[in-house]
C-alpha cells in the first residue's frame, strides 16, 4: 500500500469509489456478461435465460434506526431492496441468502422477528431463503442480502440503452418514504425522554408505509411483459431521481429533460414538507428509498404505455449527452441536475 499518498473517499463520492475500485477488473469467464455497473451482475449460464445477482447491505445506524424501525419490517425492507435490483433488470427474483451481524444487544426473539418480515417478503415476491452467514458484531446489526434472479435473454434491460428522444418514465410517486423517515426522526427527538409518549403520525400514514413497508414493483415489470414492452434502460430509485437518472445519462452516453409539474410527489410529501419546513421538491429529486423504477421507452410506445394500470407517469425525455440532465420548472427556468444520494448506500 501507498502510505505517502492520502486521498479522503469524500473527494471522490460514493459512484466514483466504486469506479475506481471496479475499474481495474476485467473478466476470467465467458459467463460473465455483466460485471460492476448495473443493477444486477448478468450471468450466462446457458438457455435461453440470464442469471441475475445483485447484492445490498444494510447498516444500524445508518440505513435504519432500530428505536423506531421494527424488526419485522426491517426484514422486509431488506428483501424490497434486492427483489427492485433485480426488477430493475426487468428480470425475476428466485433467491436470496442472508447475512446478518448480529450485535448483544439484541434477543433470539428479536431475530426471530427480524426473520418472520424476511419469511414475509419471501412469500410475497415467490422466492426462496438459500443460506447466508451469522456473525457476531460490535458495531450494531448488519444485514447483507444478496439476490438472484433470472431473465430471458432478449428482454433484459441495462442503464445503457436510452436513445435520443425516448420517453423518461416513472412508476408512481416521489419522496414519500423520504418524507416518512423526516417523520419518524422528528418524533424520536420530540418523545425523547417523555413517558407514555405517543408520536404524532395522523394523516401522513402512507408517508410511514413508505419508509416502513416499501414494495418492489413487480406488478409493473409484469404489465411491461403484457403490453409487450422492453424499455430501452431502466434502473430502480433507491438513491433518488436525480442520481438515477443521472446514472442513466452517463452510462447511456444521453442527457435529459423531465418537467417540474410531471413530477409525481404524493399530497401527504407536500403537507409534511410545509409542516416541517422542507422542500418538497427537493425530497421528490434526492430523497432516496422510494423503490420506484425509472425507465426509457422508444416514443412510438406512447399508446401502448397509456394502456397501463398502474399510474406509469412520463415525466421527461431524452436529450442530447451535450445538453446534460435538467429540470423544467413550469415558468420554463431549466435547473441542472445534481446527484446526491441522500444515505450513500
Ligand atoms: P444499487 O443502488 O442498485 O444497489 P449501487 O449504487 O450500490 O447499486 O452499486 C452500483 C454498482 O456498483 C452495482 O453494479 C454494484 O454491484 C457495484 N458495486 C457497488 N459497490 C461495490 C464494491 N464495493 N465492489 C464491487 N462492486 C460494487
Ligand atoms: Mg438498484
Amino acid at each position: 500500500m501507498n502510505t505517502d499518498k492520502r486521498t479522503e473517499i469524500a473527494t471522490l463520492g460514493e459512484f466514483g469509489l466504486i469506479d475506481r475500485l471496479t475499474e481495474p477488473f476485467g473478466t476470467n469467464n465467458p459467463q460473465t456478461i455483466k460485471g460492476a455497473g448495473d443493477d444486477a451482475a448478468v450471468l450466462d449460464m446457458g438457455g435461453d435465460a440470464y442469471t441475475l445477482l445483485s447484492t445490498d447491505m444494510l447498516l444500524e445506524g445508518v440505513d435504519f434506526d432500530l428505536t423506531y424501525f421494527p424488526l419485522k419490517h426491517l426484514g422486509y425492507k431488506s428483501v424490497v431492496v434486492g427483489c427492485s435490483d433485480i426488477y430493475a433488470m426487468n428480470g425475476r427474483p428466485t433467491g436470496i441468502t442472508v447475512s446478518i451481524g448480529v450485535s448483544a444487544k439484541l434477543s433470539v426473539e428479536n431475530l426471530d422477528e427480524l426473520y418472520e418480515g424476511i419469511r414475509a417478503a419471501c412469500e410475497d415476491y415467490g422466492i426462496d431463503l438459500l443460506g447466508g452467514d451469522t456473525r457476531a458484531s460490535v458495531t450494531g446489526l448488519v444485514i447483507s442480502i444478496s439476490t438472484v434472479g433470472t431473465v430471458a435473454k432478449d428482454k433484459i434491460t441495462y442503464r445503457d440503452g436510452a436513445k435520443l428522444h425516448d420517453l423518461i418514465c416513472i412508476t408512481r410517486d416521489l419522496g414519500s418514504a423520504y418524507l416518512g423517515l423526516k417523520l419518524l426522526e422528528r418524533e424520536k427527538i420530540a418523545l425523547q425522554g417523555v413517558q407514555n409518549a405517543q408520536p404524532r403520525f395522523e394523516g401522513y400514514e402512507y408517508l410511514l408505509r413508505r419508509q416502513l413497508k416499501p414494495e418492489a414493483r413487480r406488478d409493473v415489470i409484469e404489465e411491461l411483459a403484457t403490453q409487450g414492452i422492453v424499455p430501452t434502460s431502466m434502473i430502480d430509485l433507491s438513491d433518488g431521481l436525480a442520481s438515477e437518472l443521472l446514472h442513466i445519462c452517463r452510462k447511456s452516453k444521453c442527457g435529459a429533460r423531465i418537467y417540474l409539474e410531471r413530477m409525481p410527489i404524493a399530497r401527504e410529501v407536500n403537507k409534511l414538507a410545509e409542516e416541517m419546513h422542507l422542500d418538497p421538491v427537493t425530497a421528490a429529486l434526492n430523497g432516496g428509498d422510494d423503490h420506484e423504477l425509472l425507465f426509457t421507452v422508444p416514443l412510438a410506445m406512447q399508446d401502448k404505455l397509456m394502456q397501463f394500470g398502474y399510474g406509469v407517469e412520463v415525466i421527461g425525455h431524452i436529450t442530447e449527452e451535450s445538453t446534460g440532465a435538467a429540470l423544467v420548472t413550469p415558468d420554463g427556468t431549466t435547473i441542472a441536475l445534481k446527484a446526491q444520494g441522500f444515505h450513500g448506500n
